[in-house]
C-alpha cells in the first residue's frame, strides 16, 4: 500500500504560509511503513480539488488531507470530496449537536456559518475534533482500476491536525495494512556533532526499508534519532528495538544525552540535581539565553527546582570568561559558574565563542566554533554552554 497527501488552501499555493502538515503527515506515514509517492497542493477552489482527488484516487489506496474544513464559503473539502465520490452532503445532527455544544461551553451562540461543519458526504464517517469545531472526514472514493481508496480528510490547524491524526488515523491505517502490526517509537536526543557526523558514527542504521527504521533530524543543533520498530504486540516491539538502541548508544557515547522530549538543559538539570550541585551563569553573547533555558527547564522539572541559583546578562563585552565564571560562582554560593563571552566571527563564515566553567576543581576555558548562521548563533552558543557542564558532570566534574 503507498499513499499520497493533499494539502489544501489559498494560503499553501500563494506562499503564504509553509505547507508543514503534509511534511508532518509524510513523515508519520514513513513510520507505518507506507511510503508516500505525491503530495498534492491545490488552492480553495472546487476545480482544482475535484481534479487532486481523481487523480490520487485513481494511484494510491490512501490519501491523507488537510485543510479547507473551516466554517467559511472558502472551505470545500466537504463539497470536492462529495462531488467526487458522486454523493450528496447530509446534515448530521450528531456532528451538529457537537459543534452547537462547543460555541455553547464558552457562553456563545453558534454562528449560522458553523453549520457547514456539520455537513458529510453521504457514506462517509466523522472523524471527532476534540480540539475545533472542525471534524474530519473518512470517506472511499472511487479508486483505480475499479477498486477504492480511503481518504481521510482532518483541518488545516496544525495542533488539531496532530491530534486527530493520533487518536483517529493512525490506528485506522495501521488496521488497513496486510499484516496487523503495533508500531513503537523511541527518541534518542544527541547534542555535540552535526546532522552528518552523526549519521557517519552509526553503522549503516539510517537506510530505508531497515527494520526497525532509524531516522535522523535536526533541530537548534540538537539531533534527534528516531527508531521505529513493527511488530505483532508491544513486546515484540520492545525486543526488535533494543539492539539498535544498543548500537546507537555504543556509537555516540556522551553525545546521546536523553530521550524523547529531553533538552540538553534537562540533561544536565538532572545530572546536577543528582550530585547535589548548583548551578550560577554569566553570560553576554547568550543574552540571557542560558539562564532563560535552564530555569525553564527548572520549572518543568521539580527535583531541580534548587540547581539554579541565578544568572547574570551583560552587554556585549564579557572578555575574561574565566573570571568571570570564577566570579559569579561565588557571588551566587553555586557548585558550578559558567561564563558566555561575545559571539564573535570565525574562519569560513563560522562563528566561535568561549565558554569558561568553574567548579572547585578549577577553571576550564573552552572555545567552541559553530555554523548555521547569525540567527541561530545565540541558541547554539548557549546549547554548547549547558552541554559543557553536563560533560563536566559526566566526567565526575567536582565530585
Ligand atoms: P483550514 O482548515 O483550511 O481552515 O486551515 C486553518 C489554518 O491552518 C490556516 O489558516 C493555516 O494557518 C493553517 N494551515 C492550513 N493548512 C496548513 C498546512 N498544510 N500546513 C500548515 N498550516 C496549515
Ligand atoms: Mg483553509
Amino acid at each position: 500500500m503507498h499513499a499520497e497527501v493533499i494539502a489544501i488552501g489559498d494560503e499553501l499555493t500563494s506562499g503564504q504560509r509553509l505547507d508543514t502538515n503534509s511534511r508532518w503527515m509524510a513523515a508519520e506515514l514513513g513510520v507505518l511503513g507506507v511510503p508516500v509517492t505525491f503530495h498534492t497542493t491545490v488552492p480553495d477552489t472546487l476545480e482544482a480539488g475535484v481534479e487532486a482527488f481523481r487523480a490520487a484516487a485513481a494511484r494510491a489506496s490512501l490519501v491523507v488531507v488537510t485543510g479547507g474544513l473551516g466554517p467559511t464559503a472558502d472551505d470545500l473539502t466537504r463539497d470536492v470530496l462529495a462531488a467526487v465520490a458522486g454523493v450528496p452532503l447530509d446534515l448530521s445532527t450528531e456532528a451538529l449537536a457537537a459543534v452547537e455544544a462547543r460555541f455553547s461551553r464558552r457562553g456563545m451562540p453558534m454562528p449560522e456559518s458553523n453549520r457547514r461543519q456539520a455537513v458529510f458526504p453521504r457514506g462517509s464517517r466523522i472523524i471527532p475534533n476534540p480540539e475545533g469545531t472542525a471534524p474530519g472526514i473518512d470517506v472511499d472514493l472511487p479508486g483505480g482500476g475499479g477498486g477504492s481508496c480511503r481518504v481521510f480528510a482532518l483541518p488545516g490547524v496544525p495542533a488539531e491536525m496532530r491530534v486527530m491524526w493520533k487518536a483517529s488515523v493512525e490506528p485506522a491505517v495501521l488496521a488497513m495494512l496486510p499484516d496487523r502490526a503495533t508500531i513503537v517509537q523511541r527518541r534518542i536526543k544527541c547534542f555535540g556533532a552535526g546532522e552528518s557526523a552523526v549519521e557517519a558514527m552509526l553503522p549503516d542504521l539510517v537506510r530505508r526499508g531497515r527494520d526497525p527504521l532509524v531516522g535522523i533530524t535536526a533541530h537548534e543543533a540538537t539531533i534527534t534519532l528516531r527508531i521505529a520498530a513493527r511488530g505483532r504486540d508491544e513486546a515484540e516491539c520492545l525486543a526488535k528495538m533494543a539492539p539498535t538502541e544498543a548500537t546507537i548508544r555504543e556509537c555516540l557515547g556522551t553525545i546521546a544525552y536523553g530521550v524523547e522530549d529531553d533538552e540538553i538543559e534537562d540533561a544536565v538539570l538532572s545530572s546536577l540535581a543528582a550530585r547535589g550541585r548548583t548551578l550560577a551563569t554569566i553570560e553576554s553573547g547568550t543574552a540571557g539565553r542560558v539562564a532563560a533555558l535552564v530555569a525553564q527547564a527548572a520549572a518543568r522539572r521539580d527535583e531541580a527546582a534548587e540547581v539554579f541559583r541565578g544568572g547574570i546578562v551583560v552587554p556585549t563585552g564579557l572578555t575574561d570568561v574565566r573570571a568571570a565564571a570564577a566570579e559569579v560562582r561565588r557571588r551566587h554560593a553555586a557548585a558550578v559558574g559558567i561564563a558566555v563571552g561575545d559571539v564573535r566571527p570565525a574562519a569560513e563564515g563560522r562563528r566561535a565563542v568561549d565558554v569558561a566553567i568553574a567548579d572547585d576543581a578549577g577553571t576550564t576555558v573552552v572555545e567552541h566554533v559553530f555554523g548555521g548562521g547569525a540567527d541561530l548563533a545565540p541558541t547554539r552558543a548557549a546549547k554548547s554552554a549547558i552541554n559543557l557542564v553536563r560533560l563536566r558532570m559526566l566526567e565526575g566534574g567536582g565530585r
